[in-house]
């Protein structure tokens, strides 16, 4: 298996598909942390390949592969995003020396993680030396806490800017607090509390200049990955509802076709949204933050369609244990709050009452 950072391959995606496959026939644990599912992914090229994306190929082989993981399992999906993110963050702001770093230790496998979302007062950093800053306070729904392996985090500074700091967590999984990680869906993030306090990290920790996690069109159009892990969901969705109606006969009630023609235009339209917003947004285009703003609402609103047509088509039986649409909607529901989801798309059609954000071939 090649594992160069930033290898670029013909066989993520078939790769991942096969897995993904295997995954869909296995029994399933959600409670637990993923462990094999993410070993499985770690033996694959997709581990270490889209530390940079380029628009085009590139772009689209990654919507693929968080699609086709979303598919399968949402919270391997929400992990493998977040591992995605966090080398990319480093890619793109941390020093040579860094990225070398992060290169190393992605080979070796390590799961890496990105934690802004923070209890009050939020994490700070305080320097003690020329070299030395000493971290105090917590991140909340912190995305395999005690499984990560390094973490990428954002702490204020005394200033009140804010500095994304690299953290090797190889040796601090302990100060994990998952117990109030109690929730109907995503157990297997284990998105729990993590406490920095008193960890001192070396000046080498500190990746890029201060605020710059933030800088736009990446920080906002850098959502179009967990769009499409959701929209792998929401495409499996609509999958079990087509076997469904097939395996019971149902699909000859016109009722139930026209339930199901609705959920057919609803996750078709959410994958045209996602796959424009890939390629906007790899290419840092202009409009890239509206356009993944906007599908962000697209995206959860198909979600939430799927979610209610399965349940009055297939009825009770989508509820119980073991039935994967009774997993997904639970998983779904969950992973579809995002933050700040009416201001992303009153910010978007402000946005379009300015311009068409549609890309190059406006209108169309
Ligand atoms: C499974 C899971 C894993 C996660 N993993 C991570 C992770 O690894 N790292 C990380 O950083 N975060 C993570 N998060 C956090 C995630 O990114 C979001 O921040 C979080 O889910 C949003 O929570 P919320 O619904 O309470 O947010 P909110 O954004 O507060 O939204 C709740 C509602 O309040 C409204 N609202 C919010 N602010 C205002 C306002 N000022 N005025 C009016 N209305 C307002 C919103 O429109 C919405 O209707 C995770 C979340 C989940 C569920």
């Amino acid at each position: 298996m090649d594992h160069r950072v930033g290898a670029f391959s013909v066989d993520h995606v078939p790769v991942i598909r096969d897995l993904v496959a295997q995954w869909e026939r296995e029994p399933w644990d959600q409670e637990a942390f993923p462990a094999g599912r993410i070993a499985a992914l770690r033996a694959t090229t997709a581990w270490t390949a889209f530390v940079g994306v380029a628009p085009g190929p590139e772009a689209q082989d990654l919507l693929d592969v968080l699609r086709l993981i979303g598919r399968a399992d949402l919270s391997v999906g929400r992990l493998f995003e977040g591992h995605v993110n966090g080398l990319q963050l480093v890619a793109t702001y941390g020093s040579a020396e860094q990225r070398l770093t992060m290169a190393q230790a992605a080979e070796r496998g390590a799961l890496f993680g990105v934690w802004a979302t923070e209890p009050t007062p939020g994490l700070r950093i305080l320097q003690l030396g020329p070299d030395q800053w000493r971290l105090e306070g917590k991140k909340s729904f912190a995305t395999g806490a005690g499984q990560v392996d390094r973490a990428l985090v954002t702490a204020q500074r005394a200033d009140g800017t804010r500095q994304l700091v690299s953290v090797d967590l190889s040796t601090e999984k302990p100060r994990a607090d998952i117990d109030g990680w109690r929730v109907r869906g995503m157990r297997g993030t284990i998105s729990g509390l993590f406490d920095f306090s008193g960890l001192v990290v070396g000046g080498d920790s500190l990746i890029g200049a201060p605020d710059v996690y933030q800088t736009e069109p990446r920080f906002s159009a850098g959502a179009w990955r967990f769009t499409a892990v959701q929209l792998g969901a929401v495409e499996g969705l609509a999958r079990h509802l087509r076997d469904h109606l097939v395996a019971t006969g149902k699909g000859a009630d016109p009722i139930q076709r026209a339930r199901f023609a609705a959920c057919i235009v609803a996750v078709r339209s959410a994958g045209e949204w996602v796959r424009r917003a890939a390629q906007l947004a790899e290419a840092q285009a202009d409009e890239a933050v509206a356009f993944v703003l906007m599908t962000r609402g697209v995206v959860e609103e198909a979600g939430l369609a799927l979610m209610e047509a399965a349940a009055r088509t297939v009825g009770t039986a989508s509820f119980f244990t073991g039935n994967p649409i009774d997993r997904i909607t639970r998983d779904l529901g969950l992973y579809l709050r995002q933050p700040v989801p009416d201001q992303a798309r009153d910010r978007a059609a402000a946005a379009w009452l300015e311009a068409d954000c549609w890309g190059e071939d406006r209108w169309w």
